[in-house]
């Protein structure tokens, strides 16, 4: 219980949100101004079948890091910050499970937020998706952001080891990488971050247990969730394949139908953080979606 307890010290401020739903009404929910992608690290892995069970056994498979720039109005909001800046040009790579994957990063997060004239402590929100190193690697850049992230996954990295030594590994990685942020806001499920529908982290438990996904809608583009790893690739998708790392299989499904339930509602694009294929055909910063 020890952990809990640590969990509610380290709060800062109120929370943002209750257990009710918080999803935007598809017709008047209000709009973010711009969206940009961010290449946030590259990684290959020998084993495709950690992420397609049954399937792709022995098979290497090239992955993409993507991370997200929301701006609304005078605020912005990081969605993940990827591989650790530290790994640029590392030739030995950088890795959160030495066995299975390796990461590169051939330019900084610093470095893109400047192409856009941003030093780190312009970003308002940092939002993490979860806490698997590839997507917090740089928590620690942004000490004036108020880091938001489900209460479940924050329990989760603070509770003790269990059988699984990867689960155990990766734990011990995020709890190294997030360190204690100064300004924390534990979110209990799908919480409206401006209060107008415009951005919404969305609980989809189950890769991790305080998984979530970010809707967002905006002028021109309309609605866009981007998955978090909620799914790894389209195929997957289609599929409903759960990769075996993920903490929750039944959770695992039934976040990917809340994420087909959304795509219709509010038809909505989904944007996949690590399919490699897609994320190459999507705008890169400097350009953005509005
Ligand atoms: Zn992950």
């Amino acid at each position: 219980m020890s952990f809990l307890v640590a969990a509610s010290l380290h709060l800062d401020g109120t929370l943002i949100a209750t257990a009710d739903s918080r999803l935007p009404d598809a017709t008047g929910a209000g709009f973010a101004d711009k969206l940009y992608r961010l290449d946030c690290g590259h990684s290959l892995a020998n084993d495709e079948s950690v992420w397609t069970p049954g399937e792709n056994v022995g098979r290497s498979i090239e992955f993409s890091s993507t991370c997200w720039l929301i701006q609304r109005g005078s605020e912005w909001l990081l969605w993940d910050t990827g591989v650790p800046d530290s790994a640029l040009n590392d030739p030995k790579g950088w890795s959160t499970l030495p066995e299975l994957i390796v990461y590169h990063l051939d330019k900084t997060l610093t470095d893109q937020l400047a192409a856009i004239a941003l030093k780190t402590s312009d970003i308002t929100y940092v939002a993490l998706s979860h806490t698997h190193g590839d997507h917090i690697g740089n928590v620690r850049l942004f000490p004036n952001a108020t880091v938001l992230m489900q209460r479940a996954e924050y329990a989760w990295i603070s509770s003790p080891d269990g059988p699984n030594d990867n689960v155990n590994q990766l734990k011990a990685l995020a709890r190294k990488l997030l360190d204690t942020p100064r300004h924390l806001k534990l979110l209990e499920g799908d919480t409206d971050v401006f209060g107008d529908g415009s951005v919404t982290l969305v609980s989809t438990p189950g890769h991790t247990p305080g998984s979530q996904s970010l809707l967002i809608h905006l002028k021109i583009s309309g609605f866009i969730i981007l998955s978090g790893d909620v799914v790894h690739l389209e195929e997957s998708f289609e599929k409903n394949t759960v990769p075996s790392l993920n903490t929750d299989k039944a959770a695992s499904i039934a976040s990917m139908d809340k994420i087909r339930q959304m795509i219709a509602t509010y038809k909505a694009k989904l944007f996949i953080n690590h399919d490699k294929a897609q994320s190459e055909t999507l705008k890169l910063l400097p350009a953005f979606y509005d």
